[in-house]
């Protein structure tokens, strides 16, 4: 495996009704920069990939959006973790162009970036748009039970979107990934 996608709330922060809209607000999961930074440590890059629709609805301003955004990484800079490409959509729900997820727009821009073919990617998501995109970027997907993924796990995830690993958070699915096969 030889790259990480990873959403941002209900991932690596806590996930809020209504979203993050103040830098305040940001709380990060617990386990979750520790984890990012083993991964920083084992040479795996991390990519952000992470839809922010508040912006597009005009409820977030992308100075605001830029400030949450400063402060996530200064809170894993803290615990010494980095994300190494940030990428963030911003659209519409309904006026959503394909970088928006489900759809597979970021994901693609980051295996070309980092020049890595899909089956050596992993996505680690809490909402099923995030497995959905995973599968139309044809990279592995892991969903974790924080934030949306205990209901979508108990939901079921549609057999269409198999195999996806299930793991308690973050930190659980960073320990699968860099765990012996
Ligand atoms: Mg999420």
């Amino acid at each position: 495996m030889r790259l990480v996608l990873t959403d941002r709330d209900g991932v690596l922060n806590e996930d809020r009704p209504g979203g993050v809209r103040h830098p305040d607000e940001l709380r990060l999961i617990a386990g979750a920069a520790d984890a990012l930074r083993r991964l920083n440590e084992a040479g795996i890059p991390v990519a952000l990939v992470t839809n922010q629709s508040a912006v597009g609805r005009g409820l977030l301003s992308p100075a605001g959006l830029q400030a949450i955004q400063e402060r996530l990484v200064a809170e894993l800079a803290g615990a010494g973790a980095r994300l190494d490409l940030i990428l963030i959509a911003p659209d519409h729900p309904e006026r959503a162009g394909p970088r928006r997820k489900p759809g597979p727009g970021m994901l693609l821009e980051a295996l070309a970036h980092f020049d890595v073919a899909p089956d050596e990617a992993v996505m680690v998501g809490d909402d099923l748009r995030d497995i959905e995109a995973a599968q139309a970027a044809r990279c592995r997907r892991i969903l974790v039970r924080t934030g949306k993924g205990a209901a979508v796990a108990a939901a079921g995830i549609p057999e269409g979107l198999q195999p996806v690993g299930v793991c308690a958070d973050f930190a659980a699915a960073v320990d699968r990934l860099l765990g012996p096969d």
